[in-house]
């Protein structure tokens, strides 16, 4: 199999190393006394009331970290940062969509989510309470987040490009008191309303919303009701700038957030305070090498998915960072935006999704060329196996050839990174995460729970945590029976979490997951994994994005079918085309993963955090009726699909 096993391995730079906040006593530390590590990774924040114990399992599966402790949230990504004297420094760069842009110190920070806890307090909110957030990528929605951390508020951000449906059915299983939202929000040069969801999704039955909160942005008109609506403008903007934080429990709910859907149903998994913040801060510091006052740091996610939430709010904050945070899409008004923010601001850490590195790849490499990307020194992957194409390409375009790549594997329900490599420290393979971090155990097992072999590389395994970490989740909100089932039934006798994902572990002890358990497929009694085909399809100089299914078979069991989307370049003679990639995938892997069927399609469907969802590929492929299309992007896709 070599497609996901090319052993070309990126050594770090004496030059990077000497500098780098990890070294090898790191993993060393957390081998002598796991717990002594965690007790001192949690010293990086301050605490108003120290913890007696470092870890409570004793009710598992739900942990409780840094009992006894209480901390505020907010206080430690905001106010003490002021308090060390760095008020001055940009907290965040602010990148509009339409071209305009803003500067928030920490001093700015400080008073705007004073302001806003000020507010939430008059509203007669109290900690515990839910708020849902539904908004772009503006500064107010920072510190709406932060303001609720403030002052204990559980809140739960819903992606601003959901449905009302999609809103309402998170509304109504937090019950929320308050949204946070906008009047409209900018998409590709458009506005587009947003209140108007909002009112919409609360338009039908009785609910739990009391009051919305409306950011004016876009300055389109909304519907409003009175009593309930209020402006950010007439309110927030007023109120006193000036808030005291009180601690909270470490094991206060901080929020609840919805899982992608890309394997079935969104789960509310929740997360509380202490362990949260330590494992988000640490892994921030280490993973990205961070350098509080020098690095110009840029998260590409959006605040409505966990990368949002852990690397761009919590994480960068509670280490005083400086960051970009950018509005829009990669292509507005053209492909070039990212690379001008990247010499505007001089971006010097960049963390993207695969998907979008192959979108780069696909608009190609004059692109990036045409920029001075020289200000970044270490580049970040999240969100699927990043295929070992799109990791050279990213490493060689955007990179200069010497930026080290950290390929983080992380869930909503792991809160924070769990496998990565340390820049600095470990070598690095194209498209493997590598392992678990310092602190972080995980194992590669069967059904039975047995390790499978070391370098057996045709044996594909199942990702299990077997010990408990700070940032686990602590549960599905109101369905703690779904939590136990889904994670922790599977390898019950010994007590570990199933993460759903298929992996291995190669000849150097390095770790690759290949995706969701549900995408390994089975044909003729051989277990090949949908990446290993997508890699090798895109890995054919013509085809920009693949997506590989199994699809029930009389005869194979399963037969393998793929949806590429070809390069500019490669358009024309289909049928030769097809033959060609067939045959590559049998040369690449083995003639047994030969797709069965070939489609050549305009789109792809996928999640808002720009996942491909492979079930509804695996329901047209079956010829059965779509599940559940809630959190896709656009649902439409589908008709392109089918027609092709
Ligand atoms: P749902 O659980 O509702 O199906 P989801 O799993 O897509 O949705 P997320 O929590 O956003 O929701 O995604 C986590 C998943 O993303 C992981 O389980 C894994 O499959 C994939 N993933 C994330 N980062 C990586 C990575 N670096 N390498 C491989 N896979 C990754
Ligand atoms: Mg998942």
């Amino acid at each position: 199999m070599t497609a996901v096993t090319d052993l070309d391995v990126f050594p770090p730079s004496p030059e990077f190393a000497a500098t780098a906040n990890a070294g090898p006593e790191l993993a060393a530390a957390a081998e002598a006394d796991r717990l002594g590590f965690w007790a001192d990774q949690a010293a990086r924040l301050h605490w108003h009331e120290p913890f007696t114990e470092v870890l409570d399992w004793t009710d598992a599966p739900v942990a409780k970290w840094f009992v006894g402790g209480k901390l505020n949230v907010a206080y430690n990504c905001v106010d003490r940062h002021v308090l060390d004297g760095h008020g001055d420094q940009v907290a965040i760069h602010w990148e509009g969509e339409p071209g305009d842009s803003r500067d928030l110190t920490y001093n700015d920070l400080l008073a705007e989510v004073s302001r806003a806890a000020n507010y939430f307090t008059e509203l007669g909110l109290e900690a515990g309470d839910r708020v849902a957030i539904y908004m772009p990528m503006i500064p107010e929605a920072i510190i709406s987040m932060l303001a609720c951390a403030r002052l204990g508020l559980t809140h739960s951000v819903v992606f601003a490009g959901y449905s009302p449906t999609a809103l309402r059915s998170r509304v109504d299983d937090a019950e929320a008191r308050l949204i946070v939202t906008t009047d409209g929000q900018w998409r590709r040069g458009k506005s587009a309303p947003l209140k108007e969801a909002v009112d919409g999704a609360l338009a039908d039955g009785e609910h739990s919303v009391e009051h919305v909160l409306v950011v004016r942005r876009t300055g389109m008109d909304v519907p409003w009701t009175e009593k309930r609506d209020a402006w950010w403008d007439d309110t927030v903007a007023v109120a006193s700038p000036e808030h005291e934080a009180q601690a909270f429990d470490s094991e206060h709910p901080l929020f609840i957030l919805y899982t992608s859907g890309t394997t079935g149903k969104p789960k509310g998994i929740v997360h509380t305070t202490g362990g949260y913040l330590t494992q988000t801060s640490y892994t921030h510091h280490y993973v990205f090498d961070h350098k509080a006052g020098q690095d110009v740091y840029w998260c590409t996610a959006d605040i409505g998915w966990v990368t949002g939430h852990s690397y761009i709010v919590y994480g960068p904050l509670s280490n005083r960072t400086t960051q970009v945070v950018y509005e829009g899409t990669p292509n507005s008004p053209n492909e070039h935006r990212h690379w001008e923010i990247v010499e505007k601001y001089g971006v010097t850490i960049y963390y993207t999704a695969p998907t979008l590195v192959r979108t780069f790849m696909k608009w190609g490499h004059a692109i990036p060329e045409a920029h001075n990307l020289s200000s970044i020194r270490l580049l970040g992957s999240v969100g699927e196996p990043i295929n070992p194409e799109a990791w050279r390409w990213y490493r060689k375009h955007i990179g200069a050839d010497k930026a080290p790549i950290v390929d983080t594997w992380w869930q909503t329900e792991t809160g924070a990174i769990m496998m990565s490599p340390l820049p600095g420290v470990t070598a690095t393979k194209p498209g493997a995460a590598m392992g678990p971090l310092p602190g972080i155990s995980a194992k590669v097992v069967d059904d039975d729970g047995n390790d499978i072999a070391l370098g057996e590389t045709e044996a594909v395994g199942y990702l299990v945590l077997d010990q408990p970490w700070p940032a686990m989740l602590r549960g599905i909100w109101g369905d703690m029976d779904r939590y136990r089932e889904t994670y922790w039934d599977r390898y019950a006798d010994q007590g570990w979490y199933f993460a759903g994902d298929g992996a291995k572990v190669d000849e150097d002890d390095a770790f690759w997951v290949l995706g969701r358990v549900d995408d390994v497929m089975n044909v003729s009694g051989h277990r090949i994994s949908t990446s290993e085909v997508e890699s090798a399809l895109v890995g054919h100089y013509g085809v920009a994005e693949a997506a590989v299914v199994g699809a029930s078979d009389d005869t194979t069991g399963q037969g393998i079918v793929a949806f590429v989307i070809l390069k500019e370049s490669a358009h024309g003679g289909d049928a030769d085309l097809v033959a060609e990639l067939k045959a590559e995938v049998a040369r690449e892997i083995s003639p047994i993963a030969k797709p069965r069927e070939i489609h050549i399609v305009p789109e792809l469907p996928k999640t808002r955090s720009g996942k491909i969802m492979r079930r509804l590929l695996r329901d047209v492929a079956e010829g059965r009726e779509l599940g559940d299309t809630s959190t896709l992007v656009d649902p439409k896709v589908f008709e392109a699909i089918r027609n092709s």
